[in-house]
Order: structure tokens, then sequence, then C-alpha cells
């Protein structure tokens, strides 16, 4: 039985890799010397997984920025606009490479970036393959082959090479041109893969991971067929190299036929995800194919339960035998922070209950020694661990539990329907039609980061920095009487992070040192973890909203943060469903919001930027996730009297297939992003006929360009042909955090003036 690993983290234990991309491209350092950081973070990631014993060990995984781009580049997939770069004297592929990933806007000219996208179901961003009709393939970069040959150096045997697999490659990239479907691309894709494939084995590869995602979506037949042709063709014109085709994020279900037929040596499935499955894939298993069990989540941050696994190993070995079977982490641990041991905060007896990367790769390596007969006492250790956080009192508060399992329809019902609170509320706030206001954030500038890194240090005392905090405030509130906005915000100058701030005032919630994970490029995230049932200390907004309404005449929207999106961004309970986990995060919100209320707060706004990115990989699931999202935000927010106004924030643009979701949610006012599609996913509001008020945002936020007056006019009369005209509320796509005053504050001016004008002509 062998033990291997799909992939691993690749910013370093002191993300040194975010650092020193930044310094090169700040021009602080240079080529040479970037890669000499990539080559020891490489070389430290190949000897953790060696001394942890890991039998094949992952080798081009590491990426300077993103291991899909990498692939374009090896494949030859770069769009014509980037020769631009290259023809500039002095410029290197690893210039034209981050051109590709981040455009390039110097030296007279501006090339924009690829697209990124969202890695499956994940927070990590892939930069988007752009595929052309006449895209033709070949082997373009040495990267792949010269960082194998680094890790034969080490590794030997072992070194394992890791490459997207040719038919998800292709699917998660993007037709740029009418006329061609990209999967007809696999006839001229297939032939590169061997030509690469044989390479690899020329250098001495015994094994190669073929990563396909894929295989755990929806499929249409016409790509069921195309993976059983593309491995066909493929398994034809290799020899000798044994190929492991990896799936994770989801059971195979309807595509277990085709994965398990596919020519290749071996199968990577995901029982973390999909636990079930292994009985139903066991007795199918065709006598080729070895079988790779991911048993240790490589997308969560607790122990693995060693009985459960064994459990598993067993039942395959069984039917299998144990040379025809791998064991391995769920998924790549690119997704999990790197080392538990380097935090030195955590409570002991809950960092007892934790595993990070290296430690995942200890358990992969323990429960072969377990199976193999050696290792009683790690089997007795994480037993121990798994019991006491079973018994946990930090766990585990009755209170919570009963309160989660009494919420009952009335609980998730306003008192009245929106057209009597509408009245309710144009009778209370004598806002005028079009209503101006803004989605909550103002510029974080670096003297407002700046109070916090004091407070920290201890160089502001407490009350110092509430008063610097106050004085943002006040500024903010001032300027936008001045400029006439109708609804203010408080511009959330107290806040590092709208997830963090809620996680560091509940009970069940805990923050690491250093538990950071690849979002895309440099950006790292270090989420919280939440580790008990989830309580409401005490206040968490109410000093500051009260402060900054007692500051004005005009209505200041409360500020919150829903319970989908704290849920989804951080590291969440593997002891109980999500959905409970959800439901008393959203009984939290709930306490909060009524404190509000009772501040006199008027209109309390619950952000759920994350509903959809919550949703299943798999059609089949969607409903009931969605339900269950759903009326956690109706616990939030429906103990309020009708008079107090409901608002909700979504930052993005797809709603088509969740519109009647959106309106379940009955918010009384949610502000939503689109001006970059200029309004057309009003449409879909428009085709249900949703009744509660829109905010459609009327400039994007992500550039500091100033939108004219002249334009957003145009944009409220599209949206006035789609929507009630009562029902529309004008604000920006999102919050105003990563943006600079000047740009806000014209940006602002012109969005009032372009409501008064569309009060007069619409
Ligand atoms: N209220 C938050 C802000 O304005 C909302 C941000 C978000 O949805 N991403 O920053
Ligand atoms: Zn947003």
């Amino acid at each position: 039985m062998l033990t291997h690993n799909l992939g691993y983290p690749r910013i370093g234990g002191q993300r040194q890799l975010k650092k020193a991309c930044e310094q090169y491209w700040a021009a602080a350092i240079d080529g040479p010397s970037l890669h000499e950081v990539a080559r020891r973070i490489k070389n430290n990631n190949w000897q953790t997984q060696l001394d942890a014993g890991m039998d094949l060990i992952p080798c081009n995984d590491f990426s300077l920025y993103d291991h899909i781009l990498d692939h374009s580049v090896l494949l030859g997939v770069i769009p014509k606009r980037y020769d631009a770069v290259s023809a500039i004297k002095g410029k290197t592929e690893t210039d034209r490479y981050f051109a590709m990933a981040r455009g390039y806007q110097q030296d007279g000219l501006d090339i924009t970036a690829m697209e990124m996208t969202k890695w499956l179901d994940t927070n990590y961003h892939y930069i988007v393959p752009e595929f052309t009709a006449g895209q033709t393939f070949s082997i373009s970069s040495d990267k792949l082959f010269d960082e194998f040959k680094e890790a034969r150096q080490l590794l030997g045997d072992k070194a394992k090479p890791v490459l997207p697999g040719p038919v998800s490659y292709l699917l998660l990239g993007k037709e740029k041109e009418h006329g061609f479907s990209r999967i007809d691309l696999l006839s001229r894709l297939i032939p590169v893969y061997v030509e690469i494939i044989g390479r690899l084995q020329d250098q001495g590869a015994t094994w190669i991971q073929l990563d396909e995602p894929c295989l755990c979506l929806d499929l249409d037949p016409q790509v069921k067929a195309a993976f059983a042709e593309a491995y066909r063709v493929l398994a034809a014109s290799v020899k000798g190299v044994k190929l492991l085709v990896a799936t994770y994020f989801e059971a195979l279900s309807d595509n277990a036929a085709v994965a398990m037929n596919l020519p290749v040596a071996a199968l990577h499935i995901d029982l973390v995800r999909g636990p079930e499955q292994l009985d139903e894939l066991l007795p199918l298993v065709p006598d080729h194919l070895e079988l790779s069990l991911g048993l240790v989540d490589g997308r969560n941050v607790w122990k693995n339960d060693h009985a459960r696994s064994l459990m598993m190993i067993q039942q395959a070995v069984q039917a299998l035998g144990a040379c025809r079977v791998l064991i391995a982490p769920s998924c790549s641990l690119l997704h999990s922070p790197i080392d538990l041991e380097s935090e030195t905060t955590l409570d002991p007896e809950i960092k007892n209950w934790m595993a990070f990367a290296k430690q995942k790769l200890q358990e992969v390596a323990a429960l072969k020694q377990i199976t193999e007969g050696s290792g009683s006492s790690l089997l007795q250790a994480n037993q121990s661990a798994m019991q006491s956080r079973l018994l946990s009192a930090k766990v585990h508060v009755q209170e919570v539990k009963d309160r989660v399992a009494a919420v009952s329809e009335a609980y998730i019902s306003r008192k009245s329907v929106f057209q009597t609170r509408q009245q309710l509320h144009r009778a209370r706030f004598q806002l005028p039609l079009f209503p101006t206001t803004t989605i909550g954030s103002f510029p974080q500038t670096d003297d407002v980061r700046r109070l916090r890194a004091q407070l920290k240090k201890g160089a502001l005392t407490h009350q110092q920095y509430e008063t610097a905090v106050e004085e943002a405030t006040v500024d903010a509130i001032r300027w936008q009487e001045e400029i006439g906005l109708d609804v203010l915000v408080h511009g959330e100058f107290e806040r590092n992070d709208m997830v963090e701030y809620f996680g560091e005032q509940l009970k069940g919630f805990l923050f690491t040192q250093h538990g950071w994970v690849q979002s895309y490029g440099s950006r790292c995230v270090k989420p919280p973890v939440i580790y008990g049932d989830v309580q409401r200390a005490g206040d968490m907004t109410v000093r500051w909203s009260r402060f900054a309404a007692s500051q004005t005449r005009k209505w200041v929207k409360g500020m919150l943060t829903g319970p989908v999106t704290i849920l989804q961004w951080s590291f969440v309970r593997d002891d109980q469903p999500r959905e409970v986990t959800t439901n008393q995060i959203a009984l939290a919100i709930r306490d909060e919001v009524a404190a509000l209320e009772n501040a006199g707060i008027g209109m309390i706004q619950i952000d759920e930027a994350a509903i959809r990115e919550g949703l299943p990989l798999r059609r089949s699931k969607r409903a009931q996730y969605l339900d269950w999202a759903v009326k956690a935000f109706r616990i939030a927010s429906a103990g309020v009297d009708d008079h107090t106004q409901i608002h909700t924030h979504m930052c993005y643009s797809a709603f088509n297939e969740i519109i009647e979701h959106l309106a379940a949610m009955d918010a009384d006012v949610i502000t939503i992003e689109t001006s970059r599609s200029q309004m057309e996913l009003l449409q879909a509001f428009s085709n249900f006929r949703y009744p509660n008020e829109i905010g459609p945002g009327v400039y994007d936020i992500h550039s500091p360009r100033v939108p004219t007056t002249t334009e957003i006019v145009a944009l409220l009369k599209k949206a006035a042909a789609l929507l009630p005209v009562e029902n529309i509320w004008v604000n920006p796509d999102c919050g105003l955090k990563t943006r600079k005053w000047p740009e806000t504050k014209s940006a602002l001016i012109n969005m009032v003036a372009a409501a008064r004008q569309a009060r007069e002509e619409i």
C-alpha cells in the first residue's frame, strides 16, 4: 500500500513567495533572486513530504502564480496580446508570465490580464485558459521538466509530476471566439500530452498524476464520451509509466463508470466529500485499476478520524488487495494552512484536534503504519483527541443547540408581507425617488490601517484608538451629508475584515497566527476557524452604529455580515452539518439585529456576499443548499418589527439560477453588482417580477475610474425600464474600502447628481 500526496502549499511557511513576487513586481529584486526563493520553497516542501514518509511526492504543483497558468504556458496557450511584452528588450519569460496573470501597464503598453475565476468550489482562483478556433498546442516551457529534474535529485523515484488532465484543462477554460467548442480541441491536445509524458518518462518518471476534477461535475454525454476517447488515445501511446487520474471535491456519482474504465493505472477518489462512494465503487473497480483513497481532508483544519479511515482502508484492501490500494489526502493540500506547529497561542486542548498540511501527511503515514500493524500508539493518541473533541465543553453548548432546534416557521417570517412593510417604510423614512446610498465601507486608508496596527502593538491605548476611529467616522458622516446622500453609512473604519470582525467577537471562533491559504497569486487569506457552538457574547456593532447615528439627522444603516458569508469564509466544523453551524451564526446575528433595532437603528444591512459561492458543484444538491442558506438569512433578519428596513448586499452578477431564492430571503432592499453588465442582469429580476426594492450598482468599484453623471443616468433609465421606479435605489456596485478618497468623492458626487437628474427625467 503506497502513501502519496496530491499537492502541497507553495506560499512558504512565512509567505516567502508572496513577499518575493511583490518585490519582483516592484523591481526590488531580480529574476534569479525570485527563482532562488522558489527553489528553496520547493525543496523545503519536498523534504517535508519525504520526512513525513510519503511514497510518492508531487512536483510541478509549485507555481509562481497559478498552476493552471503554468499549464497554459507549457502548452503554448498564450494569447497574442502578450507578444508585445516579450518584444521589449530585457523582458523574460517570467515577465510575460506575470503579464498574463496581472496585465501589463508600462512601457506605453496597456494589456489586460487574463480572466481569473474560482477553482471549483474553493476560494482559490485560477487563470482561465483562453482558446481560439485555430488553437494549437506545443511544448513551450521547460518549467515542468526542470522541476521534475530538481525533484528527482532529492526524491529519486518518489518524485511524481502533477499536471492538469487534458479534459478538465479544456473544460475549465473559455472559447475566445465563436464557432467552435473547446472540447473539440482534444484531438489536437492529446498528442502534446503524449509528447510531454514521453519526455517525463525519458527523465525517469514512473508515476504521473493527471488532475481531472471535472469528473466530479455534472457532465453532458458528449463530455463523458470525450473523457473515454481522450484517455483511450493517450493510453495507447504511452507505455511503461503509471498514470494516476485524480478526482476531488465531490463523489463521482454518475461519472463513476467513465472514470473507472479509463485505461489508466490508478484513480484517486475523494472520500471526504463523497464517503458513501466507496461502497458503490469497490465492486466496479476493473482488474487493471488501483484505487487511491482520499481520506484526510485537504480542505479543512481538523484531525482525521483514524478509526473511520481505517475502516475504509480495510474495506478497500479486502476488495482489491493491499497492493492495489493507495492512501492520500482528499485533494491537493494547496487549500490547507501549512504547519500547525508554528501556532504558539492556540488553546492546547483545541490545537490537539487540528492538523495543517504537514500534519495531514503525517496522518496519511500513520494510517499506513496502523494498517500494517505497527501504529497502535498512533491510533490511541488519535482516538483520544477525537474523544476529547466530542465531549469538550469548549465545543458543546446545550443552550445553543436547543435554540437552533427550536427555530420555527414563525421565527423566520416577518410579521407582515413586504407591501405592508413598504408603506410603513415610506412613511417613516421619507426618502425621495431613487434614494442614494453606499454599500458600507469607505476607503481603508493607510492611516486607518495604521491605527489598528498601533493598537495591536500597544502604541495606542484603546481610548486613543476609539477616538481616532470616531474622528474618521464623523468626517465620513459630515462628508456624506454635504454631498447629499440620502441614506448614510458609518464607513466600517473599525473593521479589519467583514468576517474577521465578527469572528473575533463571537464565541466558538478562533484565529491562527500563520494559517494562511493562497487565494490567488500573491494574495493569501487567513480564515477564522469555527470550532464550537457559536454564541454572541455581547453587542458587536451597536456602539459604532449608534455613534454614527448620533452625528446626523439622516438615517444611518446598521452593517452586519450574514451567516452564510461568515460560514463560507471560515474553516468550519466537520462534526456537524454546515447547516447547523450556519443557523447558530444566524441566531447570533439575529440578536445583534435586535440590539441595533433597540438602539433606534431603522435600517439594517446584512451582507451575504458569499451565498452564491457556497453553491454545491452538483446541481442535484443546490436546491437543498439554497433552502437552508435562505432560511439562515431569515433567521438572522426576520426578528425585527415591520417598520425596520432590512437590506442585504451581494457582490456578483449571475442571479438567474437563484432568483427565486433571493426573493425568498425577503429583504426589503437588495443591493447588487450590475454596472459591468450594463444592467443586463436586471432582466432576471424583471422576468421574475421581483417584488422588493433593489439597488442595482451604478458603477464599478474595482477600478479608480470616476463614472460620469450622464453614464449613471443612462443606467438608471435602463433599470427603470425593467423595474418599478419606486423600487429602485442608487448605489455603487460594492463597498469602497479598496478605493482612495479622491475618486470615491468624485464618483459619489456624480452618482448623487445622476439620481437628482433621474428624479426629474424618469
Ligand atoms: N458592507 C461591506 C462593504 O461595504 C460589503 C462588502 C462585500 O459584500 N464584499 O465593504
Ligand atoms: Zn459587495
